[in-house]
């Protein structure tokens, strides 16, 4: 086999990666199976009232690979812009710089907050009187012995609540090992202290965005990917996998009302992993489809209201760790890319993480414009002008939740996945990471490597790869 047929299922930035690396390196025949209407999944953009929009807060970190940097550096020329990151966090009822400013550590702290945390710095080099049992560990435990009980209950406990659904004592510690990445005050002090690496502007934390909302960059990467010659077919779900004696031979999926069956020699799926694990043809044992309906995903509801003004504050996002207010984080694009375009009107989207179709999932528009109207009002920054207009947006895969256990579980469909050949699942959703846009482009590009000169998967250099996204630390 010198050039192989590979369908590649999803179009979010792993599977549009995947589709641009094959095809520009000329490596395989590529057709792209996309269940909406655009490229982007979650990091893409819509276009409404003449603003481009996220779906919630987007940046592209620095921390990107610098060859992936390139390409879209190369993609997006001057649409990419690179912006010093200018966001708040309400902390006790005061707004705090975010990322947090060493500058401002003793001047707009609340005295008894900065108090707490020095105590609880001073008790973390003190011996402990006897280690805990790393297997009794999960993310309050080890958070708050690593940083003390005043962060974690101010901030990073309320938050993970709210983010993900389980108060923190039912959280992995994974969640806290993997994903928070200053989970020590030796990592607190260096983020903050620090000069960040990569950035570019004058020492400050920075990220790139582009002029047209984020999703310009995976629809950069699906029109050239076109152009060498993928094959995207949007409005396609993919309902089947079909395999023959443990080998992955096509696909089923329904568009316009009609089911379609797809052939390939490789099948590269960057769909929730819970979803696949249940669409392999024929049917994984109970034991798998039991651990598939375990493992969960945390959803969320995108309000955005569109307001006759400007702009609404000067800050690109607001984070509200607080139980008091329901939303995680309130973002406006036009802070982003730094454009004043349309004039007098502006969109900010507030993030309201929920279950799939709980109560706040079936709320409708006028209520959930209410709620962030009340929030904002409630944490100071009311809206003062008139709202023209409240879209509201629905992601049903937001964020993977490590519950305790979750390990064993994810294990299981991933051990089942991984041994059916000519069958690769990768991106956020299909290895179930928490993981940042430029990760799931590192995922789409590793995979790509891994097809040799006569077009042949390698397994071995694909494992070494699996080990490396391990160590991936999200940037938040
Ligand atoms: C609120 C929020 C804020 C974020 N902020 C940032 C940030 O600032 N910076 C950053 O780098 N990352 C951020 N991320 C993470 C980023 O969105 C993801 O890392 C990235 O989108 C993952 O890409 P992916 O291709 O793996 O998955 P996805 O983007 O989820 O793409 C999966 C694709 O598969 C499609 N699909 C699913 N099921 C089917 C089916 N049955 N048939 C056909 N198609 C299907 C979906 O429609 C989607 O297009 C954020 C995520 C969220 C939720």
């Amino acid at each position: 086999m010198s050039k192989p047929n590979i369908l590649i299922l999803g179009a979010g930035p792993a599977g549009v990666g995947a589709a641009y690396q094959l095809t520009k390196l000329n490596k395989a025949n590529v057709t792209v199976l996309e269940m909406k209407d655009t490229p982007g999944g979650n990091s893409g953009s819509f276009y409404e009232e003449g603003l481009y929009l996220d779906y919630g807060s987007h940046r592209l970190h620095p921390a990107c690979d610098e060859a992936i940097l390139n390409d879209i550096k190369a993609l997006l020329g001057d649409d990419l812009v690179l912006r010093p990151r200018h966001g708040r966090i309400r902390l006790e009822k005061r707004w705090i710089h975010f990322p947090l400013k060493a500058s401002e550590l003793a001047t707009k702290l609340p005295i008894s907050f900065s108090m707490g945390v020095g105590l609880d710095m001073v008790r973390s080099i003190l011996p402990k009187a006897k280690s805990k049992d790393l297997n009794q560990e999960n993310f309050a435990t080890l958070l708050e012995s690593k940083l003390g009980k005043t962060i974690c209950r101010e901030f990073y406990f309320p938050y993970a609540k709210k983010i993900w659904g389980l108060s923190p004592e039912k959280i992995s510690v994974v969640q806290a090992e993997k994903r928070v990445s200053a989970n020590s005050f030796a990592k607190l002090l260096k983020k903050v202290f620090s000069k960040p690496q990569n950035t570019g502007i004058n020492g400050l934390p920075s990220f790139y965005y582009p002029k047209k909302g984020f999703g310009q960059i995976t629809q950069a990467l699906a029109s050239e990917a076109e152009k060498y010659g993928a094959n995207f077919i949007f409005n396609a779900r993919v309902k089947k996998v079909e395999t023959k004696n443990g080998t992955a031979h096509s696909v089923q999926a329904n568009s316009n009302g009609k089911k379609h069956e797809f052939e390939a020699d490789y099948i590269w799926s960057t769909l929730p992993v819970t979803g696949m694990v249940k669409g392999i043809d024929p049917p994984a044992d109970e034991n798998l489809q039991k651990a598939a309906n375990d493992i969960k995903f945390r959803s969320m509801v995108l309000i955005y209201l569109f307001i006759q003004q400007d702009r609404f504050t000067e800050f690109d996002a607001h984070y509200f760790p607080g139980e008091e207010i329901p939303i995680t984080r309130l973002s406006e694009t036009k802070n982003y890319s730094d454009t004043d375009y349309p004039e007098n009107l502006t969109a900010i989207c507030a993030e309201l993480p929920c279950q799939f179709e709980d109560d706040v999932w079936n709320m409708g528009e006028e209520d959930l414009g209410k709620l962030v109207a009340d929030s904002l009002k409630k944490a100071g920054i009311p809206v003062q002008s008139t709202v023209k207009n409240v879209v509201v947006k629905r992601l049903k895969h937001a964020y993977p939740i490590y519950n305790t256990g979750y390990e064993k579980k994810y294990q299981l469909l991933d051990d089942y996945l991984s041994g059916i050949n000519n069958l690769l699942v990768f991106g956020r959703q299909g290895l179930f990471a928490h993981d940042n846009t430029h990760h799931a482009l590192y995922m789409a590009y590793s995979a790509v490597d891994c097809i040799d000169d006569e077009g042949e998967f390698d397994d071995e250099k694909w494992e070494e790869y699996r080990e490396e996204f391990k160590t991936h630390v999200v940037v938040d």
